[in-house]
């Protein structure tokens, strides 16, 4: 394992990464950095979305640019605006210590004067998007004839995005002695034909299996009635308290739609698709970012610009047409080393997909069941336990406390957690306890069986209070069950990691011996507690037709096109007031980001 030292950057780059907190150098970047500084060569790079290509391409360019001239030196070429900023932004952030940079972003929805007079001032590199690229050049509002390193980055999506004559006509002003660095997450026939066409014997480096998806996503699929697809994705978010996520639909149409429901139940949700206008695109991004919206619904082309690091779950709400996209779709969450979760939900007409997606991902899915009324009650309860747990007391409160405490004299503590408990609880309860079972089972000799013999009878349930936030996933939950427990892999089974805790079962049998294992135990220096959960996991499931209907009945008043989000969580009593930016506010708010 090498240091960005051992890369060969200079001393203003790798001043530049400790401000950045780099630490080591990505895979794909301990690969391309050497080959890019040494030689004047042209390069493929495969890697997947979240991998560093921006420093793999970025420090080589700063390193080899000269900062005083003015002439432009290096362009890049990126699919979208957001990336375009994205990489700008990161541009001068590696390039911060080097005296006279000027990079400078080129892309569509805003002034070409202004964009135009920025060049003019001297910009040895341009970020650009192919269409607004091109305008400048046939304007002659650009140079780029002096042009010695180009980057075409995300060249899969912007051949899916249909420029690819714009990049050819964009390089064909470009000196044909250039080198030119192509970096993509696949590797499908036309970006072949671009290497082919338009490189000189390219090097090619390759940072995990060709199309193979992140390899800290995990991939589940919930098996649902087409009509109840709506039904199954808001108890998706609803069993997942601290979702950040994106859900992907197929139209336009279903984008606006899917969005406009849950905004009206009472999610922090938004819509991102073509049909708004760049200044909505904005909006809608920019509250993401914030962690304002919880579950932003996209289409696929507008999607693409997206790059926020923290997404834990990506929801296909239908699968896409093309298998191939599931690759990208999945990509958003689980970059930057964090782990995600990519959902699909399908009717039983689809479930044949999954296996062709297996193949192209070299993944298994994980077949699980949509999670039931009572068991999505007591995840929102010991969330809400746990958030309570972890509050940092606000003394602001002291002053009003003689009269709260005067309210609540003949109050005992047991009472007062049961009421303080059940404000939030009734809710839920109350909306869930007639809730009907979604799944749908593939055959009828499935696991169903099997899941019977270990349910509710023979098996105990568990909370435990560590989750995705103390580094666990299902798979590493289980192995170190097993082995503080040591016992049997398959022992433990129905493992449901959470953010802050998470849920296992085992046989009966095993009760005390896990109950006996965790009492006044401790992990990393702090307690981990275990319970019996009453959460049977998939056991007690009720099947009472009716259900769903909205939320405790209440009346929307206000419908909201792209962006529902008004800082309000009205679907539930703690998550209905306004949002304040207070992180203890662990009624509704998710300044998720402070979590970590
Ligand atoms: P890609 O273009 O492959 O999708 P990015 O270049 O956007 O990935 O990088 C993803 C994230 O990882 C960014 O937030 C970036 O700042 C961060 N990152 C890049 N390289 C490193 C590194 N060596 N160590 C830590 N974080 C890194
Ligand atoms: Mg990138």
């Amino acid at each position: 394992m090498s240091t960005f030292q051992d890369l060969g950057l200079n001393d203003d780059l790798l001043q530049a990464i400790t401000d950045l907190g780099f630490t080591k150098p990505s895979e794909v970047q301990e690969k391309a950095i050497p080959i890019l500084l040494d030689s004047e060569t042209d390069l493929v790079a495969l890697a997947q979305t979240g991998t560093g290509k921006t420093a793999a391409f970025g420090f080589p360019m700063l390193a080899k640019i000269d900062v005083d001239s003015r002439t432009t030196q290096g362009l890049i070429l990126s699919p979208t605006r957001e990336l375009c900023l994205q990489i700008t932004n990161e541009m001068k952030l590696y390039g911060k210590y080097c005296k006279g940079l000027n990079v400078v972003a080129v892309y569509g929805g805003s002034s070409i004067t202004d964009q135009a007079r920025e060049i003019k001032r001297g910009a040895q590199i341009i970020v650009a998007t192919p269409g607004r690229m091109k305008d400048m050049i046939n304007r002659r509002l650009v140079d780029i004839s002096k042009i010695q390193y180009s980057v075409l980055d995300e060249a899969d999506e912007m051949l899916n995005m249909g420029f690819k004559e714009d990049i050819t006509d964009i390089l064909s002003h470009t000196p044909t002695d250039k080198s030119t660095w192509l970096f993509s997450a696949t590797m499908p026939r036309e970006v072949a034909a671009i290497a082919k066409n338009f490189m000189h014997a390219p090097q090619e480096i390759t940072v995990g299996n060709k199309n193979e998806s992140t390899s800290n996503v995990s991939h589940e699929y919930y098996l649902v009635n087409a009509r109840d697809r709506y039904q199954a994705l808001k108890r998706l978010a609803d069993a997942n308290p601290d979702i950040f996520s994106v859900v992907f639909c197929r139209t336009k149409r279903d984008t606006q739609k899917v969005a406009e429901n849950l905004i009206e139940d009472g999610y922090n949700a938004g819509a991102l698709h073509g049909d708004l206008s760049q200044n909505q695109r904005d909006l809608v991004m920019n509250a993401f970012r914030k962690n304002q919206i919880q579950m932003l619904v996209a289409t696929d082309v507008a999607a693409r610009g997206i790059d926020v690091d923290d997404v834990t779950h990506v929801i296909n709400y239908q699968l896409p047409d093309e298998i191939e996209t599931y690759t990208h779709r999945s990509g958003r969450t689980g970059r930057a080393g964090k782990t995600g979760v990519s959902m699909v939900i399908v009717s039983k007409s689809e479930v044949r997909k999954i296996k062709s997606i297996e193949r192209i991902i070299k993944k298994q899915f994980e077949k699980k069941d949509i999670p039931d009324g009572m068991e999505i009650c007591e995840v929102q309860l010991m969330s809400l336990a746990n958030k309570i747990h972890n509050t940092e007391i606000n003394h602001e409160i002291d002053k009003y406390l003689t009269s709260i405490n005067s309210m609540f004299e003949d109050t005992t503590k047991e009472e007062l957690i049961k009421k303080f408990f059940s404000v939030e609880f009734t809710r839920f309860y109350n909306y869930y306890k007639k809730s009907k079972n979604l799944n749908v089972s593939e055959s009828s000799s499935d696991r169903e069986g099997g899941r019977d013999f270990r349910g509710s009878k023979n098996s105990t349930r568990y909370f435990i209070n560590v989750g995705g936030k103390d580094g666990f996933d299902w798979m590493k939950l289980k192995d170190f069950l097993k082995e503080q427990l040591n016992i049997g892999r398959d022992d433990v089974f129905k493992v449901e990691t959470k953010d802050s805790f998470s849920f296992f079962n085992t046989e009966n049998e095993l009760k005390e011996k896990v109950l006996a294992h965790f009492t006044d135990f401790k992990h990393e220096g702090r307690f981990v507690n275990v319970e019996v959960s009453e959460n049977r996991g998939g056991g007690g499931r009720r099947n009472d037709r009716r259900g769903g209907g909205k939320r405790d009945g209440r009346k929307r008043n206000d419908k909201k096109g792209a962006s529902g989000n008004r800082g309000e969580r009205r679907r539930s009593e703690g998550n209905s007031k306004p949002r304040r930016s207070n992180s203890s506010d662990f009624g509704s708010s998710r300044p998720r980001r402070s979590r970590r």
